[in-house]
């Protein structure tokens, strides 16, 4: 009795903070968890003025998901049905998702060896017929934001960042997602912050955070309630349809004193990758992608490429040899139904065949560096790889 298991040493989150507790306890205590209903500032609100603050944003507005988040961005630039919008062919299924569900046709453009945005096909595609850019720093990797920036601008095409997985990491020192128009984050359990399900965005265009609040669902003169002054409130007043995506009391109450352990959370998952990347380094089976130089990261997790492995099923033999000592690692081509291999978003009004991500994606490795591990355990990880690409190439 009273026994508790004790947390799996290899799961992906980290406890809540205490912090979270008070907020928690007052919403049980009043029942309010929409966030219009309350008297003056709302856990929501004071998410978004505390979120805004940290990254360096002038507005920030919460939601139920960065899906959400990214779907109101596109509505919110105005376009036209079957407007179309590239992204990365390297991002997770919700970014093309978000595109179809704006009514938009997504432009897939390759990725590069070192998993950005291939910045060669990224201007052939980007002609006449190209409406906006959504850019995804998938799995925190940040592409080339002063080329694609300039791009955008000479073309005078907006550009949305989902920068879902890079909270905390910086382009140029500033925090990733600030060089678009909007920048989009994700709050789902595997991020850095934490609320099971949310999302938040950023912008500093007046239009766009007033369209947004409206969108996702401040009817009436819900937006009074957010610390925005525009008069664009005015304009767009009963001109939006409103999809009700906000976030509820109890979601921002849980992440709200998270967001001061951005810089912590950060530090250690720096520590954590450079660790294995280090071990990694070492042996001539594997290429971990440098960090462009205006980037600095924040992982959560490791990714590189298979070095001389020239068929699949060596590919296959070594994720086996890992697995059978305790590490499990995705290669992002290879497992099935998998939600980043372009190939899978059969939902996709187009089908475009994009050779080199498809390649890259055959032998790009992917391990979550969950914040629980510690450096023997991380050693060990490291150590494990190693040994089981030894195995495969030393029967090649
Ligand atoms: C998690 C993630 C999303 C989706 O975030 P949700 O909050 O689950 O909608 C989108 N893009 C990337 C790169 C992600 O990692």
């Amino acid at each position: 009795m009273g026994d508790q298991a004790a947390p799996a040493k290899h799961q992906m989150t980290e406890p809540l903070p205490a912090a979270a507790r008070a907020d928690v306890d007052a919403l049980f205590e009043s029942g309010e968890l929409f966030r219009y209903g309350v008297e003056g500032d709302s856990p929501v609100t004071r998410l978004e003025r505390t979120f805004a603050e940290a990254v360096g944003a002038p507005f920030a507005l919460a939601v139920n998901s960065c899906s959400s988040a990214l779907f109101l961005s596109l509505k919110a630039l105005g376009l036209e049905p079957g407007a179309r919008v590239i992204i990365p062919a390297f991002t997770f299924a919700a970014v093309p998702s978000a595109v179809i569900h704006a009514d938009c046709v997504p432009v897939l453009v390759e990725t590069g060896p070192d998993l950005r945005l291939d910045l060669d096909d990224f201007t052939r595609k980007f002609d006449d017929s190209i409406d906006a850019v959504l850019i995804s720093h998938m799995r925190g990797h940040i592409s080339d934001m002063d080329a694609i920036k300039a791009a955008c601008d000479a073309r005078g095409v907006p550009l949305i960042e989902d920068a879902a997985h890079a909270l905390g990491a910086t382009w140029r020192g500033r925090q990733s997602g600030l060089v678009g128009r909007v920048g989009c984050f994700s709050f789902q359990s595997h991020k850095l912050l934490n609320a099971g399900e949310g999302g938040i965005l950023v912008t500093a265009d007046e239009d766009i955070i007033a369209q947004t609040i409206l969108l996702s669902g401040a009817y009436e003169h819900n937006w009074t309630k957010h610390p925005v002054v525009s008069d664009r409130f005015a304009y767009w007043q009963n001109r939006l349809p409103h999809y009700n995506m906000r976030m509820n009391n109890l979601s921002a109450a849980v992440v709200l004193p998270q967001v001061a352990e951005i810089p912590r959370r950060v530090a250690e998952g720096r520590a954590r990758y450079g660790q294995v990347a280090a071990i990694l380094s070492r042996a001539p089976w594997f290429d971990v992608p440098r960090a462009l130089p205006h980037e600095h990261r924040a992982p959560d997790s490791i990714q590189f490429g298979l070095v001389g492995f020239e068929h699949d099923d060596q590919v296959r033999d070594f994720i086996a040899r890992a697995a059978a000592r305790g590490v499990k690692l995705d290669v992002f081509g290879l497992s099935a139904d998998n939600a980043r291999a372009f190939w899978n978003w059969k939902f996709l009004p187009e089908q475009a065949e994009l050779p080199k991500t498809r390649a890259l994606l055959m032998r790009s490795c992917d391990l979550r560096l969950p914040p629980r591990m510690n450096a023997e355990e991380l050693d060990v990880l490291g150590d494990v790889i190693v040994a089981a690409a030894a195995e495969v190439m030393a029967g090649r």
